[in-house]
């Protein structure tokens, strides 16, 4: 076999590297395909996860299958929220982990906004336990935060606090990936009140990448303290997962340069998880194929050579329409307060990922979207991304996208 296809397919994983004995049993074929190799110790909850995790984000119902195979391949952490799918993600999760619950962890999220109540969150709670068919989650995210106010909201943390008393919860973390992202982050964590971090995190908003490798380019990161929050986080014992970690996951344009023997979603999950304050990380999984590439990276805490070459062409290809998530820069330029990070988020969805239903679904949920951006000349905002993002371009044709 050559070393292309050795790596493609992750055959190393049955050749003794930290292999677990989580779905060990699995017969052939399933023994031939790749399987988890590292399950880290999520910061101080003492959850083992694989490095490597299943995204339940675009889980529709009737897919159960997916999560077998992604089962079978050792992922043993399934990340989910009730307003994936509108609760069908939930629900499928529920089918497909039927007797397995104790098997695996499973962690949910709800949009706890800063005037919610407890007995709207323990209501929300519950309605996600029944979808999954368990008592209890492992982790309880307040999802997508932005706003510090969210956090400090009295309301979550008593329910919280009664939630665990009643053995719906066992942890609790905080899910971000908007403008306010590090200041979200430095403040859950310095609370002390949360276990884990999820957040945004990839080789593009890594200033150590330009730095290094794009310095000829006319970018620059502008996240340069999450290297510093998620190494806090450590040193806390918080647990930290990474998420959006390939920059826009335009696969199909990068398979004409993988010929060195890795795949650019490896190389970016190796990026992620060469550091070693982060975790795990969780990726969208839609089919077996894509299953089988992705835990094809676990076990890796560093690069490997081919993995540079094809993160520097993915974002020379991308360099000038990737909005990263939590820059932020470009806010103030808008005089109608159009969230334009979270409408390029919503973008991202749907034109890189094709999920329109994600999209839409995501976009319903921004309280300042883009309606203001038909009307507008656009001179505001033109000019004020430092990577060149076209932004009233792109957000006008967002809205009527996913509005139409
Ligand atoms: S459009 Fe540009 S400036 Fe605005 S958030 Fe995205 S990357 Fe940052
Ligand atoms: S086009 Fe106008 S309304 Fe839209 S983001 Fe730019 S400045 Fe704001």
């Amino acid at each position: 076999m050559g070393r292309r296809a050795f790596i493609k397919t992750g055959t190393l994983a049955g050749l003794g590297l930290g292999l677990t004995g989580f779905g060990a049993a699995v017969s052939t074929p399933e023994s031939q395909s790749p399987h988890i190799r590292r399950y880290p110790l999520l910061g101080r909850t003492g959850l083992q996860i694989s490095d490597i995790s299943f995204g339940a984000d675009r889980l529709s119902r009737g897919q159960e299958q997916l999560v077998h195979h992604a089962y079978a391949a050792g992922i043993n952490y399934f990340d989910t929220a009730e307003t994936y799918r509108d609760g069908d993600s939930e629900i499928t999760l529920g089918l497909a982990l039927r007797g397995k619950r104790h098997q695996v962890h499973l962690a949910s999220k709800t949009l706890a906004w800063a005037d919610a109540r407890r007995e709207d969150l323990m209501r929300a709670l519950e309605g996600s336990l029944r979808r999954l068919q368990t008592d209890y989650v492992d982790i309880y995210f307040n999802h997508a935060v932005n706003d510090l106010e969210r956090l400090r909201n009295p309301e979550w943390h008593a329910f919280v606090e009664a939630a665990k008393r009643q053995g719906k919860i066992r942890f609790t973390g905080v899910s971000g990936h908007a403008g306010h992202l590090q200041e979200c982050l430095d403040y859950a964590i310095d609370s002390g009140q949360f276990d884990v971090i999820l957040c945004a995190y990839n080789f593009g908003q890594d200033p150590r990448f330009y730095q290094r490798f794009l310095s000829g380019f006319d970018v620059v990161a502008r996240q340069p303290d999450l290297p510093r929050i998620i190494k806090k986080a450590r040193s806390r014992g918080v647990g930290v997962i990474a998420m959006k970690t390939l920059m826009g996951a335009r696969l199909n344009d990068m398979r004409p340069y993988e010929v060195g023997g890795a795949t650019y979603a490896q190389a970016a999950f190796r990026w992620v998880l060469s550091n070693p304050d982060v975790d795990g990380l969780i990726v969208s999984m839609t089919s077996n194929e894509a299953i089988n590439e992705f835990v094809a990276a676990s076990g890796f805490r560093a690069l490997e050579s081919e993995d540079l070459p094809l993160l520097q062409r993915y974002a020379q290809l991308n360099a000038g329409s990737y909005c990263r998530n939590g820059c932020n820069t470009c806010q103030e330029s808008c005089p109608y307060g159009v969230a334009i990070p979270d409408v390029l988020r919503t973008r991202m969805y749907a034109v890189d990922y094709h999920d329109t239903r994600m999209a839409r679904s995501e976009y319903a949920m921004i309280t300042r979207n883009a309606t203001a951006c038909l009307s507008c000349s656009g001179r505001p905002c033109a000019g004020a991304c430092p990577y060149g993002v076209r932004i009233a371009e792109l957000t006008a044709a967002t809205h009527l996208l996913l509005t139409g």
